[in-house]
């Protein structure tokens, strides 16, 4: 029997583990070692007083069968709450006003949202040439501007990147966050023309071909009692498996494999070693094994983000809430990066009368504000909120959720970032890396990753 380490119990380590017993216990023992005393890393949902307010993450689509299949195996299936079907309608804030996106092309086009000269630029996009150098790693903003124009880039894309990435538009690379768009342009010649042929191909499938709640593609899901459900039914089936409260400090080459040192006066060694963490602790572990192994790691930049969810009374608000929030570009001068209506979105976040909001501030392009006090945050969110949802009292409740190093960036050069790490990883056999660092950001970007790892492993014990 093998002995594997994962170190990190957030969604990617629990995935790696998850994997790794259900698919392979009959050659491997693996054991997870988590710093904190609770696991889940970003992954959390406070319960308090009626209100279920998620941490980090509030959902994941649910186009990946690799989740979903975790799920049904985690025995977790029956807990899972799609997002009400009624929070479809997304809006941006723009011109002191919520702007609903409109799916059909021809409201869109009627939409005020972008000026007219804006509106016709991007009906141009089918005939703007393709690229012809595709080695060139281009920034999410150039390529937009390039292909729809700036106006829209500005006012639809840059906001969609900070509520994912919490990302600069600027510096991002496309090829990193968003492949797909490299590969439409690539056989389409046309991102407008990629669209028709996809929505064409999932007619004849039977689907839609339309996004859900909060997709481009996928269903949000979420489950009953908030995300962390996932993490309590992982921790139910593995308990055995795991051990909280054992922060790895070092990982180093030794005659089994690797020995992972825990402070100065405990260490074990281990066959292979799965390391799950931010890569910036990745880079710390790594240190005294190997300089440059560890740089590479260090160089992947994190964004810090605030998440603050506000609970109010519902006829303290002037606005309807119909729908699953709105998005706010860096242009119109408010500090939010969005907000999300939760208790239009999922059931039971809100005691009976109020409801729960969660708004988002941060990111790249305001890299101080995770790090104000919370009444500072709180004066500033609820100044830029209530104007627009024309709110006329106070929260009744406050719960704030500070991420320093939040969300990895993925800029321009990652991909020869990810070449430099695997070509030095060569060195290393069965040293592996999972996390939201590489691949994507995404719960299901995570799960898909740890997949693929475990699947290398197997590998390399037959
Ligand atoms: C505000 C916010 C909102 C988000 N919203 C969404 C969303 O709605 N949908 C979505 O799909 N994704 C979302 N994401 C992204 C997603 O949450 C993350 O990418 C994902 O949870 C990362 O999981 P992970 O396991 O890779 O890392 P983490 O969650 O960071 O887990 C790493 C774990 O390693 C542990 N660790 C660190 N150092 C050590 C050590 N030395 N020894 C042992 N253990 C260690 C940590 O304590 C932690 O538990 C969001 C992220 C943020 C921050």
């Amino acid at each position: 029997m093998k002995k594997v380490a994962i170190i990190g119990g957030g969604i990617s380590g629990l995935s790696a583990l998850h994997f790794l017993m259900i698919r392979h216990s009959d050659i491997c023992q693996p054991v997870l070692f988590e710093k904190e005393s609770r696991l889940g890393g970003t992954i959390g949902t406070d319960r308090i007083g009626g209100f279920v307010s998620d941490w980090g993450p509030n959902g994941f689509l649910d186009k990946v069968p690799l989740t979903l299949q975790m799920v049904d195996e985690l025995g977790a299936t029956d807990l899972l709450e799609p997002a009400d079907s009624a929070s479809g309608r997304r809006f941006i804030y723009a011109h002191n006003r919520l702007n609903e996106i409109s799916a059909s092309p021809l409201a869109f086009m009627r939409s005020p949202l972008l000026s007219l000269r804006g509106r016709l630029r991007l009906t141009a996009e089918p005939f703007i040439k393709k690229r012809i150098n595709w080695d060139e790693d281009e920034s999410i903003y150039n390529f937009v501007a390039r292909r729809i124009g700036r106006e829209a880039a500005d006012t639809l894309i840059d906001p969609m990147v900070s509520g994912i990435f919490g990302g600069a538009v600027r510096s991002l690379s496309l090829a990193s966050c968003f492949p797909i768009m490299v590969a439409m342009e690539k056989e389409h010649g046309s991102l407008i023309k990629a669209m028709f042929a996809r929505m064409k191909a999932a007619k004849k499938k039977g689907s839609s071909g339309k996004a859900g709640p909060a997709g481009p593609a996928g269903h949000l899901t979420s489950f009953k009692n908030g995300l962390v459900t996932i993490i309590e039914k992982f921790h139910e089936k593995y308990d055995q498996q795991i051990k909280t409260d054992q922060a790895a400090t070092a990982i180093k080459k030794s005659k089994a494999g690797y020995l992972i040192e825990f402070g100065s006066n405990q260490s074990e060694e281990f066959d292979a070693v799965i390391c799950s963490t931010p890569a910036f602790t990745a880079a710390d572990i790594t240190a005294d094994m190997d300089g440059s192994l560890s740089r590479i790691l260090a160089s992947i930049p994190y964004s810090s983000i605030a998440v603050v969810c506000l609970g109010f009374r519902r006829e303290d608000i002037g606005h309807d809430l119909d729908g699953f929030g709105f998005l706010v570009p860096r242009t119109q001068g408010k500090r939010i990066l969005g907000n999300i209506w939760t208790s239009s979105i999922f059931s039971g976040r809100s005691p009976e009368g109020l409801v729960q909001l969660r708004v988002m501030i941060g990111g790249a392009s305001d890299p101080e504000a995770a790090s104000l006090s919370d009444g500072a945050l709180l004066d500033i969110v609820t100044g830029d909120l209530e104007p627009i949802l024309n709110i006329s009292g106070p929260p009744a409740f406050v719960r704030i959720f500070k991420f320093a190093r939040g969300i990895p960036q993925f800029t321009i050069g990652h991909r020869n970032r990810l070449q430099q790490l695997n070509d030095r990883l060569v060195r290393y056999p069965g040293l592996y890396f999972t996390g939201n660092a590489y691949d994507g950001v995404s719960l299901n970007d995570c799960v898909i990753r740890s997949d693929k790892v475990v699947k290398d492993m197997r590998r390399y014990f037959s």
